[in-house]
């Protein structure tokens, strides 16, 4: 059997500089086990995970229904090509569509391929050859060329041109710069309900619906990219819904799986035909091992009350952070919805994160100035305090 050795993160950083590409920065320290809202090193030092997994794992480190849903079905079935049927991608499939708009499912692996799919399913639906997509300037759709154009942020695209044609990027917002960009070539407009990589930006009154109108005067598709903010991150199953408006298509992945790989697009049947046979496929797509813990990560939110949770979660996150807002003049602005938060500070983020790894929480920093918490859902009020606590502290001494 293949086994892992207790090794330092000395040892294990040495693998990586000699054996994997470093298109990563890394921090020097090698996590070797996790548990709810705590990680530990290899050193068996303890961290206290504001940033589980980047927003994968929402329930936390190894959240125990899902570990045994994995366990149960990886001596079953690991995978089956897509040329077959199998119970759990049906249920999965159907667990998603009961809790959002009641669409159909394509499955795959991760947030660019999920986008990837809505851009080529807004092409073949127009059928008219109509391709422009219009996208938000600071939103992120993922890597590949497709969702990388699609990502109107430069320092993403520097080297790679030419880039795909056909999208067109407005200031979030900004509806009347969106419906100057409107063309007989429009297609789509693709949206993150609240911006994450871009610093968690949460979008004026009535933004989200004016866009709702803009498609259906001009026959477009709506596409939510709800890679980050979906699967109950917000308090709400998705974004959209604390909005009042609905998507024609919209995509999932980081969550989704409870912290397995896993993506997901979403679209009314009527939409879905224009997704014909042969025309677009993941040889791993919506795969067993995914289904279970997918399925799993749903009925732990719903049997652990846990959108109540983050709601009260973010009600807390917001109380603190606004009173540190108060006593330490770096922060500008603080943004939370359940447990999606962001600190603006006035001056570079990069040496709170570090001063937050010194006393062991683990934090992010986006687009420079913006401290970004995406804490798991299940945190204890406890834990959050702890955590808030040296956040303070951290705060503090960056004023000066
Ligand atoms: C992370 C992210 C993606 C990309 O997901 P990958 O799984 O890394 O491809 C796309 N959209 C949003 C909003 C994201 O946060």
């Amino acid at each position: 059997m293949a086994t892992i050795t207790a090794t330092s993160s000395a040892e294990t950083i040495d693998l990586f500089n000699r054996y994997v590409i470093p298109n990563y920065k890394r921090y020097p320290i090698c996590l070797v086990r996790g548990e709810g809202s705590y990680v530990w090193d290899a050193e068996g030092n303890r961290y206290l995970d504001f940033f589980p997994g980047w927003g994968c794992n929402l329930l936390g480190h190894c959240p125990p229904p899902v570990v045994e849903a994995v366990q149960d079905q990886v001596a079953r079935l690991i995978h089956i090509p897509n040329t077959w049927y199998t119970e759990p991608q049906g249920l999965w499939a159907k667990a998603l569509s009961e809790r959002s708009f009641g669409g159909q499912a394509f499955f795959c692996n991760s947030g660019a391929e999920a986008n990837e799919a809505a851009i080529k399913l807004a092409r073949l639906h127009s059928q008219k050859g109509k391709y422009k997509i219009v996208t938000f300037l600071g939103g992120f759709h993922g890597r590949t060329m497709a969702t990388v154009t699609a990502t109107a942020q430069p320092k993403y695209h520097e080297g790679l041109e030419p880039l795909m044609p056909g999208f067109v990027y407005a200031p979030f917002g900004d509806l009347d710069a969106v419906r100057r960009l409107i063309d007989d070539e429009t297609c789509a407009i693709m949206v993150e309900p609240i911006q994450g990589e871009g610093g968690v930006q949460i979008p004026p009154q009535g933004f989200l619906k004016g866009l709702r109108e803009l498609c259906d005067k001009h026959g477009l598709l709506l596409i939510f990219d709800e890679v980050q903010t979906g699967c109950g991150r917000t308090g709400k199953w998705f974004a959209y819904q604390h909005f009042d408006v609905t998507p024609d298509v919209m995509t999932l992945a980081k969550a989704v799986c409870g912290g397995l790989a896993g993506a997901a697009m979403l679209t009314t049947p009527e939409i879905a035909k224009s997704l014909r046979p042969g025309m677009h496929a993941s040889t791993f797509g919506g795969n067993c091992l995914a289904a279970r813990a997918g399925v799993a990560a749903l009925e732990m939110i719903e049997s652990e009350n846990l959108l109540a949770h983050a709601q009260r979660l973010g009600a807390i996150f917001k109380k603190r952070l606004e009173e540190m807002r108060q006593k330490h003049h770096v922060i500008r602005e603080v943004r939370v919805l359940g447990v999606m938060i962001g600190v603006e500070l006035s001056i570079d983020g990069t040496a709170a994160v570090q001063a937050c790894i010194d006393r062991r929480l683990l934090i992010n920093c986006t687009h420079g100035t913006v401290l970004r918490l995406l804490p798991a859902m299940n945190l204890t009020e406890d834990q959050l305090h702890q955590g808030c606590d040296i956040l303070d502290a951290v705060l503090a001494e960056q004023g000066n």
